[in-house]
C-alpha cells in the first residue's frame, strides 16, 4: 500500500479540526470542526447550523456531503473522520450510512454523545457497520474551546437581559 506522504497523525488532524471549529465560533456557531480523509482527498467542514440556518448542518454531515458530492459516491469506505467533539445521534447515523471506517474525536459529549456517552449508535444492532473509534485526542483543548464559547455566550445574554442596557 502506498502511503500518502502528507498523512498527518490523529493529533494533527484534530488540531486542524480545532482551527475549523474556531471559524464556526466566529460566526456565532457552536465551535465544532471536522476533517474527513478519503484516500488521497481531504475534506474540511465546520458547524454551520446558525449561519445557514440548517439544523442538519453539523460539521460531520457537511464533510460527508462534500466528500460524496465531490467523489460521486455515497460509500466512503476506508475513510477516517476527525472531529473535535463526540458525534451526535444524527451524525453517528450518517457515519454508519457512509460506511466510514474510523472516527477520531476530541472531547466527549455527556449530554448528547452518540458514540458511547449517552448512547452508542455504533454498537447498536440496528446498524450494519461499525467504525473503529478513538476518543480523547486533544481532549483538553477541544473541551476548553466549547467551554469558552458557552461562557462568552452566557455573558452576552446576561448583558442583554440587564435592564436599562442600550442595545
Ligand atoms: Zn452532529
Amino acid at each position: 500500500m502506498v502511503r500518502n506522504a502528507r498523512m498527518l497523525s490523529d493529533t494533527e488532524y484534530v488540531r486542524v479540526a480545532l482551527a475549523l471549529a474556531a471559524e464556526a465560533a466566529g460566526e456565532g456557531d457552536v465551535p465544532i470542526g471536522a476533517v474527513l480523509v478519503v484516500g488521497e482527498r481531504t475534506f474540511y467542514a465546520r458547524n454551520e447550523k446558525e449561519r445557514r440556518p440548517d439544523p442538519t448542518a453539523h460539521a460531520e454531515i457537511l464533510a460527508i456531503r462534500q466528500a460524496a458530492a465531490t467523489l460521486g459516491r455515497w460509500r466512503l469506505s476506508g475513510a477516517a473522520l476527525f472531529v473535535t467533539k463526540e458525534p451526535c445521534a444524527m451524525c453517528a447515523g450518517a457515519i454508519v450510512a457512509a460506511r466510514i471506517a474510523r472516527v477520531v474525536y476530541g472531547c466527549r459529549d455527556p449530554k448528547g454523545g452518540a458514540a458511547g456517552s449517552v448512547i452508542d449508535v455504533f454498537a447498536s444492532e440496528a446498524v450494519n457497520h461499525r467504525p473503529a473509534v478513538t476518543s480523547g485526542v486533544l481532549e483538553e483543548e477541544t473541551a476548553a474551546q466549547l467551554r469558552a464559547f458557552f461562557q462568552s455566550r452566557r455573558a452576552g445574554a446576561e448583558a442583554k437581559d440587564r435592564p436599562g442596557t442600550a442595545s
